[in-house]
C-alpha cells in the first residue's frame, strides 16, 4: 500500500555535512484545505483530512496539523508531512530511506508513522502529532535543563536507541532538532532520512563511505575516519552524549564557527564544561564522557542508564514534566 519503491540504503549518496540551505522552490506547494487519502485495503473508503496550521519546514518537507473526524464527532489530530512526489534525486533517496525505515519503527519514544499516500502531486506522511516543538526549542528557551529533566529525556532517548539498534537500524542524525515533544512532553525521535540498516560484511564499508551526513556538531569522529569496524551503531551513542551535554549546558560541546573546527575539536575531545553558569554534577560529566570515547569503548543504552547519574537523583514522571514545563516562562523571558 505504501507508495514507495524499494531502495538499497547502502547506496544512499553523500549528504552535505550541514543542513542544505532551504530552497523554497523544492518545498511542496501549500496544500488545499482538504486532502483525500485514496481507498486502500485497510481503509476501503479512503479518508479526508482537514489541513490545519503549519508545524514547521524542513529541507524538503513541510509539516501541517491534519484532522480526521472520528465516529463520535470529535477530531483526531495528526502531523501531515508533505513532500513533492517528484523530487531531485538526492532528496528522493533521503525520502525513500525515511519511508522504508520509519514505517517499520514502533516504540513509545519514536514518532509513530501511521500511513503514507499520494494526493495530487504530493506525497503525504501521516505521523503522530508532536505539538510541543523540538527538544532544541525547549533547551534554547530554558537555557539548559535541570538534571532531573536531563535524566528524564536521556532515559527516553536511550530506550529508543536500544529499540532501533535491536532492529539493526542506525539513526545517524540524532540531534535535539530531530527530537520532538508530544502532548505530554515526552521525547519522540523523528526524521529517519539519514538512517541506515546495519548490514555486515562488505556493505559496511559502503555505508561508512556514504555516511558523511548529519550535522557537524553531532558527528562522531570515526565517521570521518576509515578502517574502524563493527561499531557503526555507536555513532548514535556519541550523538546522545552530545545531546546530554547540550541539555545540561544549552550548547553542544564542540560548537565552533567552522565545520572543520568542530571536527578537529571532536577528534581531540576538546570540550569544557562551563565554569560558573550553573552547577553540573560530577556524575553528569562522567556519564557524558563515557559516551564521547572511541566507538568500541562507548556504553550501550542499558549500561548508560545504569550509570550513577541516573541513580544519584530524582527522575520525574511524565505527569510531573507536563505540569512543570507548562509553567515554564515563554520565549524571551
Ligand atoms: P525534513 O525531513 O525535511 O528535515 P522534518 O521531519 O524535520 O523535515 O520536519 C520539518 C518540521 O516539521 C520539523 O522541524 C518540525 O518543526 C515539524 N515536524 C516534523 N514532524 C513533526 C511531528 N510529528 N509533529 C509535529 N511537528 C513535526
Amino acid at each position: 500500500q505504501l507508495p514507495h519503491r524499494v531502495v538499497d540504503v547502502a547506496k544512499v549518496k553523500m549528504m552535505p555535512a550541514s543542513k542544505p540551505v532551504q530552497k523554497e522552490k523544492e518545498l511542496p506547494p501549500q496544500p488545499p484545505p482538504l486532502i483525500y487519502e485514496p481507498p486502500s485495503f485497510d481503509r476501503k473508503d479512503g479518508a479526508v483530512y482537514q489541513v490545519g496550521k503549519i508545524l514547521g519546514k524542513g529541507g524538503f518537507a513541510v509539516c501541517y496539523e491534519g484532522y480526521l473526524p472520528t465516529k463520535s464527532g470529535n477530531k483526531r489530530k495528526y502531523a501531515l508531512k508533505v513532500v513533492r512526489s517528484k523530487m531531485p534525486t538526492k532528496m528522493e533517496q533521503k525520502f525513500q530511506t525515511e519511508l522504508q525505515i520509519h514505517s517499520k519503527m514502533k516504540q513509545q519514544n519514536i514518532v509513530q508513522f501511521l500511513r503514507a499516500f499520494s494526493f495530487q502531486s504530493c506525497t503525504y506522511l501521516v505521523l503522530e502529532l508532536c505539538p510541543n516543538g523540538s527538544l532544541m526549542d525547549m533547551v534554547k528557551r530554558r537555557k539548559g535543563l535541570t538534571e532531573p529533566e536531563v535524566r528524564f529525556y536521556s532515559v527516553q532517548i536511550a530506550g529508543a536507541i536500544k529499540y532501533m539498534h535491536g532492529k539493526g537500524i542506525i539513526h545517524r542524525d540524532l540531534k535535539m532538532g530531530n527530537i520532538f515533544l508530544d502532548k505530554d512532553m515526552n521525547a519522540k525521535i523523528g526524521d529517519f532520512g539519514l538512517a541506515a540498516l546495519l548490514v555486515t560484511g562488505k556493505d559496511m564499508q559502503t555505508i561508512r563511505r556514504t555516511t558523511l551526513c548529519g550535522t557537524p556538531n553531532y558527528i562522531a569522529p570515526e565517521i570521518l575516519e576509515k578502517g574502524k569496524k563493527g561499531h557503526d551503531h555507536m555513532v548514535d551513542i556519541w550523538s546522545l552524549g552530545i545531546i546530554m551535554f547540550a541539555m545540561l549546558t544549552s550548547k553542544p560541546p564542540f560548537q565552533s564557527s567552522t565545520t572543520d573546527e568542530i571536527y578537529r575539536r571532536a577528534k581531540n575531545r576538546d570540550y569544557e564544561w562551563p565554569k560558573s553558569d550553573k552547577y553540573i554534577s560530577e556524575e553528569a560529566k562522567e556519564v557524558v564522557a563515557t559516551m564521547l570515547q572511541e566507538a568500541e569503548l562507548r556504553p550501550d543504552p542499558d549500561t548508560i542508564v545504569q550509570h550513577d547519574f541516573f541513580h544519584a537523583g530524582y527522575i520525574p514522571t511524565s505527569a510531573e514534566m507536563t505540569t512543570k514545563l507548562r509553567d515554564c516562562p515563554p520565549e524571551g523571558d
